[in-house]
């Protein structure tokens, strides 16, 4: 670690206590970054980074709401906006119990990398809340999400800060969201993106994340002129994120052998067809159920439950070609990482933000595997939504394929660009350097041609 990030992080930690998940982010692009300043010393004069790693703004807020009992409850809201040098805050909202500032803070500052590597004009923001949604009814989500809109909609707008869904957000909870924003303000305009397709969604949005992460691992296979076809996967999470991650798996021939939830994970030496796939989305997004009852469906497959506190997850401990972590921050220790390689994985493509420890991406970088970090490879999400928001201000959707093609289009550029910066900056093959210096060269330029602001 050079002085410089070593004086830097020492800062950042006094001044922001208790936020591990934060320093970490901020560590792993201070390290990147050291390569652009020997370079470059105006960016350290200009102070770029310190500017970046203080939110622009940060909101907290009390979301009081009463359940269909009666009772009330008490969350916390948050929305970080991090970032407004490319275009208006744009980021995720995620409901999730473990939601702290922290959490929040981190995944805010890796969005502005992220947003400026898809070439839109996307500053950087997320929120959300230490709210549950886990096991509740439909009125209980409805009831909190205009809550949670009733202080929210005084700092977001289409110009302004436009919110998507993540964790614990997904079509439904915009839908509530959208429903309460648009009441309290009488306007219709694209405030939120993750919208339903009859009231302003893109067509492909749901799917972007986990296409793109697909996607991302295929540009990486290719620099080998190697093709997904063929390859065993291993995928984490059965969310949003994991499920299309599997169907383009899928398309493009590969084998899927695992999903996960937060309790545990099902390993199906078979692989995960498209009628599993279908049985698996309607298990998690209609009847809301846990991943454990595909081995119910499914006998042959086998259910092991994820202990929190144990040093390993053995999910990661199967013969494979591929990882596609998509269920949430450092589900991939060092040893993890060790048990990947051990298992012949040699392409990482992150469809979770921040999945792996840092001392697991320097076992990935020092391995020299193909490792496509969540910045680059889970981009393809926002990106979508940066097109929705075009399509809202133009007021006409676009094709299936049309999205499609631009989510391709921008997933190869984002790949160029962490290919040629890692190369430029003498790492070649490096995605990490590639995508942090990538995406904060284009910030940073804004941000000394706006003035100290
Ligand atoms: P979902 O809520 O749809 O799914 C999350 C999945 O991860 C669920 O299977 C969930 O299990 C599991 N999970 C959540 N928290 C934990 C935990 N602490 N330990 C183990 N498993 C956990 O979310 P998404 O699929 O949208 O998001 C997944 C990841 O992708 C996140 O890191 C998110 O930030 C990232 N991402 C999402 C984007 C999007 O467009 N949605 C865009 C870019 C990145 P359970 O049901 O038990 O909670």
């Amino acid at each position: 670690m050079s002085d410089y990030v070593k004086s830097l992080m020492a800062e950042v930690r006094t001044k922001n206590p208790a936020e591990p998940e934060f320093h970490q982010a901020v560590e792993e692009v201070a390290e990147s970054l050291s390569l652009v300043f020997d370079r470059h010393p105006e960016y350290r004069t200009a102070k770029i980074l310190e500017r970046i790693i203080e939110p622009e703004r940060i909101i907290t807020f009390r979301v009081p709401w009463v359940d269909d009992q009666g009772e009330i409850h008490i969350n916390r809201g948050y929305r970080i906006e991090m970032n407004s040098a490319i275009g208006p805050y744009k980021g995720g909202l995620r409901f999730h119990p473990s939601v702290t500032l922290g959490i929040l803070k981190f995944l805010a500052f890796e969005q502005v990398f992220k947003n400026s590597l898809t070439t839109l004009p996307m500053g950087g923001g997320k929120g959300g809340s230490d709210f549950d949604p886990k096991g509740k009814s439909d009125l209980k989500i409805m009831r909190f999400c205009q809550a949670f809109m009733n202080e929210l909609f005084r700092h977001i707008g289409p110009n302004t800060d436009v919110p998507a869904g993540d964790i614990g957000v997904g079509g439904r909870e915009i839908g509530y969201l959208f429903g309460q924003y648009k009441k309290l303000r009488n306007e219709f305009t694209g405030v939120l993106t993750g919208k339903g397709l009859n009231w302003g969604g893109s067509l492909i949005r749901p799917e972007a994340t986990g296409y793109g992460a697909v996607y991302f691992a295929a540009e990486m296979l290719n620099t080998r002129n190697q093709t997904l076809e063929g390859k065993t996967c291993l995928v984490s999470g059965s969310g949003n994120v994991a499920q299309y991650t599997v169907e383009k798996l899928l398309e493009l021939g590969a084998k899927v052998v695992t999903l996960s939830d937060s309790n545990g994970y099902i390993y199906d030496e078979k692989g995960i067809d498209y009628e599993k796939l279908q049985f698996i989305k309607e298990l998690k997004n209609v009847r809301r159920g846990r991943i454990k009852e595909y081995t119910d469906r499914y006998k042959h497959a086998v259910y092991t439950v994820l202990d929190p506190n144990a040093d390993y997850s053995p999910l990661w401990d199967h013969k494979a070609h591929c990882a596609f972590p998509s269920a949430t921050q450092n589900e991939i220790n060092g040893k993890d990482a060790e048990n990947l390689l051990r298992n012949g994985v040699y392409v990482v493509s992150e469809g979770a933000n921040m999945p792996t420890t840092l001392e697991g991406v320097k076992i990935f970088l020092d391995a020299k595997i193909l490792y496509g970090p969540g910045k680059a490879a889970n981009a393809g999400g926002v990106a979508v939504s940066g097109l929705e928001m075009t399509q809202n201000s133009m007021r006409l959707p676009w094709t299936r394929e049309e999205v499609d093609q631009r989510l391709r289009m921008i997933i190869h550029g984002i790949h160029k660009t962490c290919i040629e910066m890692a190369e430029r900056f003498g790492t070649p093959g490096n995605y990490v350097n590639g995508a942090n210096i990538g995406g904060f060269l284009k910030v940073a330029d804004a941000m000394i041609d706006q003035g100290v602001v």
